[in-house]
């Protein structure tokens, strides 16, 4: 292959690279709907695109472009909405697996059930609170207790049935009771026996019912064991080494930023750092699920769903908690709720999402307010002032010095079919919502649609993956996989560098990040995580490509600057340790008790040579052996020793143990994430259940 070929090739590889952050999906519109335009597009129109300096100015050109006036869509919002006749069947459904002792297919039913009743119509006010109750009934089979109290109380506030009310206590009293919370059960069946006035129990139904009431009462004393326990478990953020950074929200204190014309803004350590420690702790700025994880997963916070509950006006999205669904209801989901559904038609890909999602999860005044400093804001600028402040995403690399003006245009129309989604959304004034007004555009509105280009430039290198850790067997700390489910705006993490042999390793709480040192760096040293391509497992030229037809850069890190071998032709541990004492030169065997060096010459004691490395083998070994035992803690602090003697020992080379070291290392923090084990009693798929939905299957 010549050079002019392999450059040829590296443009089509960065362009497809490149299309793939604006759209995922072979199918969707959007594809169609962007060749149309290119199409209608005449080369003097393009030519005159090219011109245009800024964001703002690119966005302006092209609103003004005929082409885009006669493919115009309005949008309009859509719903997948609330049938209350839908949620009836599916409970009648549910109730037939319930009475089969079917369990499992009951909750999927009543998961629908709950997911299409309607929040809010007075018609149909017993619908959600009859799929609740039911559910709860199954949650108390499946020992979800946590979660059907949950249901109770909210069949409660959804108008249950006043002459049935004392069965929801009962089986509230029987949930608090088995998570240990006798105060609260008593209360409970207290209400429950009050309630049995208001039923219309036969006299002799209803005597039965007092005495059971107050049998489970009078033996509250003895109550049994709290047990509950959740199929994902989500500790709390860990502590930052040496405490917070002072001007670096959510980094540690050990870290600091520097900045130059080679490398950007990166980390460095202000002070040494051990293997296994926090770094950094940073919740997201915006994040947003995988649309093929709606039904399995939080739409807020990322936790697997067991019961879920979906939003108050449509069906389509569904969350794990009251809290989740209304933090979200009431800020940016207010707005997408109507979008979700062209958005997903479109094809866009995540990084569409999370462009507008930095906007609706927002005020608009907000932006509107913040255009000037923005606009003549220091985008090299080193100090954070807030986590939660825009500008430090605005500021974030956008490479537009280097982008292509096919790339310019291509993502200008990306911005504006998403624009046109923020209208329908009501995330804008409300004027445009009229067909006859929507080829006017005001000067806010152009500085709207210009923040959106600029945020599918940026996240195309800032935004990171995120991964829920899998177990597949609770008892073997090797059957584990990161499950990929979401992407993330980190303003925080997204100055760390790349390097094809990362510094450090990341894990998930919910959406938040946490960035831990997964070998001893020295201070001074830059801290540098992985974009992708890591050396033990790909050769130099592939991670070459990749990073640049991905993010922009040529590698120059330790792995790529001396070609390191990829792990199956890494040297062994023994074969590089096992030398002259004196000047690390190769031995040769003179009798079983000495050696002499190939280099020096000098003869020295096998003995002496042996016991070092058997002492650092024996190390290892036990770090693995203990991992494997699931004592993650002590295999995190016997491996973390391991991983720094031999760094002392041989600085910067690749070692196979070294590396396995750091692997395992990596894998034991992973467990201190968002975990999901598989093999729990409710690992089963489409928990929301969403049956008309087949893409999210
Ligand atoms: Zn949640
Ligand atoms: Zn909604
Ligand atoms: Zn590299
Ligand atoms: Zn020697």
């Amino acid at each position: 292959m010549d050079e002019i070929d392999g450059l040829g090739q590296l443009t089509d590889y960065r362009r497809l690279c490149s299309d793939l952050t604006l759209q995922t999906k072979k199918e969707g519109f959007f594809k169609d709907y962007l060749a149309s335009i290119v199409d209608q597009v005449s080369e003097e129109e393009f030519q005159e695109f090219s011109k245009q300096q800024t964001d703002y100015d690119r966005i302006r050109y092209c609103w003004t472009l005929p082409a885009l006036h006669k493919t115009m869509k309005s949008f309009r919002p859509s719903y997948r909405g609330k049938l209350a006749d839908d949620s009836a069947k599916r409970r009648e459904q549910g109730n037939e697996a319930f009475k089969e002792k079917d369990y499992r297919k009951a909750l999927v039913m009543y998961n629908q059930s709950v997911a299409y009743a309607p929040y809010s119509s007075l018609l149909e006010k017993t619908t959600l609170a009859l799929a609740l109750a039911n559910r709860s009934a199954v949650l108390v089979h499946l020992k979800e207790y946590r979660l059907a109290v949950r249901d109770i109380q909210l069949s409660l506030q959804s108008n249950y049935p006043e002459k049935q009310r004392y069965k929801l206590y009962d089986r509230m009293g029987y949930c608090h009771q088995q998570l240990g919370e006798p105060a609260k059960a008593r209360v409970a069946y207290t209400v429950a026996l009050d309630c049995l006035a208001e039923s219309d129990l036969e006299l002799h139904a209803l005597e039965n019912w007092r005495q059971t009431v107050e049998k489970s009462r009078s033996k509250l004393a003895s109550s049994s064991n709290p047990s509950n326990k959740p199929i994902t478990t989500v500790n709390e953020l860990p502590e930052l080494l040496g405490g917070t950074h002072p001007t670096i929200p959510n980094a540690s204190r050990n870290l600091s930023l520097k900045v130059d014309d080679n490398c950007g803004r990166y980390y460095v350590a202000a002070d040494d750092i051990k293997p296994g420690q926090t770094l950094v702790c940073e919740k997201p700025y915006a994040a947003c699920l995988l649309p093929g994880k709606f039904t399995s997963h939080c739409h807020h916070c990322f936790v697997r769903l067991i019961a879920p509950l979906a939003c108050v006006t449509c069906r389509g999205v569904f969350y794990c908690s009251v809290e989740c669904r209304d933090e979200a209801g009431s800020t940016y989901h207010q707005y997408e709720c109507g979008i979700v559904d062209i958005l997903t038609a479109s094809g866009s890909s995540i990084l569409s999402w999370i462009a507008l999602r930095i906007l609706t999860k927002g005020k608009l005044e907000d932006f509107l307010a913040a255009r000037e400093q923005l606009e003549k804001g220091d985008g090299m600028r080193l100090a954070q002032q807030r986590a939660d402040d825009y500008s430090c995403i605005y500021h974030l690399a956008t490479l537009s010095h280097l982008r292509s003006d096919k790339d310019f245009f291509d993502r200008t129309f990306m911005a504006l079919f998403l624009f046109q989604c923020l209208r329908a959304s009501g995330f804008l004034p409300t004027r445009h919502r009229y067909e006859e007004d929507a080829l006017n555009i005001t000067d806010d509105e152009i500085f709207v649609a210009s923040l959106l280009l600029r945020h599918l430039q940026l996240l195309q290198f800032n935004a990171h993956e995120i991964h829920e850790f899998v177990q597949l067997n609770e008892k073997n700390m090797r059957s584990t996989k990161t499950a990929y489910i979401g992407v993330g705006i980190y303003p925080t993490v997204a100055f760390f560098n790349h390097s094809c042999r990362p510094d450090v390793a990341r894990y998930f709480l919910g959406t938040a990040m946490v960035i831990t040192s997964s070998r001893s760096i020295r201070r001074g040293q830059m801290v540098a995580e992985n974009y992708g391509p890591i050396f033990t497992h790909k050769h130099l030229a592939d991670r070459q490509q990749s990073l640049l037809g991905r993010y922009w850069f040529q590698c120059q890190c330790p792995a790529c600057k001396n070609d390191w071998p990829v792990y199956d032709g890494m040297p062994d541990m023994e074969s590089v340790l096992i030398c002259c004492p004196l000047c690390r030169g190769s031995l040769q065997s003179v009798n079983s008790s000495y050696a002499r060096c190939t280099k020096c010459k000098k003869q020295s004691l096998w003995e002496a040579i042996r016991r070092p490395v058997d002492e650092i083998s024996s190390l290892y070994q036990t770090g693995m052996r203990i991992m494997d035992l699931g004592q993650v803690d002590k295999a995190i602090h016997v491996l973390g020793l391991y991983i720094e003697m031999m760094e002392t020992l041989v600085e910067d080379l690749p070692i196979r143990e070294l590396f396995l070291a750091q692997e395992a290392l990596r894998l034991c923090l992973g467990t201190y994430g968002t975990k999901y084990v598989a093999t729990s009693h409710l690992s089963f798929k489409a928990a929301a259940g969403n049956p008309d939905n087949k893409t999210n299957a």
